[in-house]
């Protein structure tokens, strides 16, 4: 148990039962004594993309590095590594020991688009469309540039570039180059739904019959659509990790979500996720007893001029904002949050919410630890049992309440981040980007932190995410955003989730159907049968 409660917390950090007894044996690397050891590696296919899912710091940037031929695998030795020799040897017998001896023999190209795009600008000089000229080795840059909306991007400076455009740029600087493997590490951080289905299209377009494509990705929708076949890592972060057999791609991520392996008998997390219509079935019980609007309005920034349609929205709630990137969402939120006003100022009538806001960018100017920080802005409701149990448990704050928020990973921060939002006394709660930094295991954990904050306190929360099985899992109603980026756009009136995700998914010209399992939304591949049933009927979301 996480030692507060009496009952096991369902949310405590991953507990192992079951741990293979023969794992010593197993071990690929090891950075050092009382460093990170890495159990097992991927098996990569010649002709398919390999997806890899799990927690951060269980080892998969490592695993790429092994993978590449960058890092030698020490096998566990790190005071005396053996060499390339006893490493085929060892594994003899698996595809490894043909895939090693390649990268050995044959001077197999590696390239990586890693996982940082935001340190680029410290490596790469130049401008953009110079850079992929010079780059390209293969015949695809003008279907790349088209691909991943670069063309506006040409002529800028690689040190000018936004997160977004970075990522899709680094994506780019790979995918135009000749490679015997491809490696591409987290590449839908920063990007919108519509440019993380672009970006796994233009990295399936590099698969040849005799390439390796791996990637690694904590989006699962995705994932789905970005693999062939899908390995998981699990085991305690920064400590293990253990790689598990490939599976198919639907099978690998039930099997994450289930929350345990069945083949070795092992269990990583306590909870399964879920999507089941039931429980939209029992949310239509729930009282609610507060109605707040807001009325038609523009906001007029710059170029941009964003049109908000009106709008009502109620107690209990999770209202989920859907749009490309530069459609205003940010800025619609922040109307919401009092912090800009309309173009009409005090013409227009808004409703005076009492709101807690969670900025997409989060720069902490605290100097302090993350306990002198939450006892400063949230001292009550940190106290309170109901609240430790609730979020600051499963957010696994315990781990890091002693580290100086200055210090913090992306994926540390949000988690602080996300408590204090939701520790301040508010009606509404207004959270932006909550899963930027996140692994699939706590995007998981804060979807269902924040949702059952808001059932259990009846509050109202408006949440911008492009992570589709996280919007999907917390929206009762959407908001759309269409238009044209960083132009003009509307913020539809909120509607259902079922008519909301219609019109989005029409907008993308993608549809997607319910895993039978967990009934969790699946991208259907383009020009499917059922792709194609799906658009005649208009029904972009969920059939069946
Ligand atoms: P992931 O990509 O799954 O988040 P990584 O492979 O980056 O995980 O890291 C796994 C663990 O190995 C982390 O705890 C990290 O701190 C540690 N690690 C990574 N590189 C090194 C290194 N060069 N020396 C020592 N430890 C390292
Ligand atoms: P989203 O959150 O949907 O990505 P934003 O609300 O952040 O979109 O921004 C919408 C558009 O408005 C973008 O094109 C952005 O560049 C522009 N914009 C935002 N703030 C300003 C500003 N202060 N001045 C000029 N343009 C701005
Ligand atoms: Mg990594
Ligand atoms: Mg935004």
């Amino acid at each position: 148990g996480c030692g507060m409660c009496v009952k096991k917390c369902p949310f405590d950090a991953i507990d192992i039962i079951n741990l293979p007894t023969d794992l010593a044996k197993e071990t690929t690397h090891r950075y050092g004594s009382n460093s990170f050891k890495l159990h097992r590696l991927p098996m990569p296919r010649p002709g398919q993309v390999l997806g890899l899912v799990g927690a951060n710091g269980t080892g998969k940037s490592t695993a790429l590095k092994i993978l590449s031929g960058k890092l030698k695998p020490n096998l566990g030795n790190f005071t005396s590594p053996p060499d390339w020799e006893d490493i085929i040897k060892y594994f003899r017998g698996s595809e490894l020991q043909n895939y090693f001896t390649k990268v050995l023999q044959d001077d197999l190209i590696t390239f990586t688009k890693p996982q940082w795009v935001d340190l680029m600008p410290k490596r790469v000089n130049g401008v953009v469309g110079e850079l992929l000229k010079t780059m390209c080795g293969v015949d695809n840059l003008e279907y790349i540039i088209n691909e991943l909306d670069l063309g506006n991007l040409l002529t800028r400076q690689v040190t000018d570039l936004s997160g977004g455009e970075l990522q899709r740029f680094a994506i780019a600087a790979i995918s135009v180059r000749y490679a015997d493997v491809y490696m591409f590490d987290e590449p839908s951080s920063y990007l919108d739904v519509k440019q993380r289905l672009n970006a796994a299209r233009v990295i399936r377009s590099v698969i040849k019959d005799n390439n390796y494509v791996i990637a690694v990705e904590h989006d699962l929708s995705v994932l789905d659509y970005l693999s062939d076949f899908i390995c998981m890592l699990y085991g305690k972060p920064s400590a293990y990790g253990v790689v598990t057999m490939p599976y198919s791609v639907r099978e690998g991520i039930n099997v994450f979500l289930a929350g345990k392996i069945p083949t070795e008998n092992m269990r990583f997390r306590d909870e399964a996720l879920t999507f089941r219509m039931v429980e939209q079935i029992e949310d239509q019980e729930i009282e609610r007893n507060c109605n707040y609007s807001y009325p038609s309005m523009t906001k007029t920034l710059g170029d941009f001029k964003l049109t908000v349609q009106q709008g009502s929205f109620t107690d209990s709630q999770i209202v989920v904002l859907l749009g490309e990137n530069g459609t205003g969402k940010t800025t619609l939120i922040s109307m919401l949050a009092g912090k800009q006003k309309p173009d009409q100022g005090d013409d227009v009538d808004m409703p005076q919410l009492n709101v807690s806001y969670k900025p997409q960018m989060i720069a902490p100017k605290f100097k302090g630890t993350v306990r002198m920080l939450l006892l400063k802005k949230i001292q009550s409701m940190f106290m309170h049992p109901q609240f430790q149990t609730d979020v600051v448990k499963p957010m696994n704050i315990d781990s890091i309440i002693d580290n100086e928020v200055q210090k913090l990973s992306g994926g540390e921060l949000q988690r602080v981040a996300l408590v204090l939002a939701l520790g301040q006394p508010a009606d509404v709660y207004l959270i932006d980007e909550p899963s930027a930094y996140l692994d699939s295991e706590q995007r998981i954990i804060a979807a269902k932190v924040i949702k059952r904050f808001i059932m259990h306190t009846r509050k109202t929360a408006f949440i911008v995410e492009h992570d589709f099985i996280m919007a999907t899992y917390l929206a009762d109603c959407v908001i759309v955003m269409d238009g044209t980026p960083g132009i003009n756009a509307v913020a539809n009136t909120p509607q259902s989730l079922l008519s909301g995700m219609n019109k989005f998914l029409k907008m993308l010209n993608i549809t997607f159907r319910r895993d039978p399992t967990n009934y969790r939304p699946r991208v259907n591949k383009l020009d499917s049968v059922r792709d194609k049933e799906q658009k005649a009927d208009g029904s972009y979301f969920f059939l069946e």
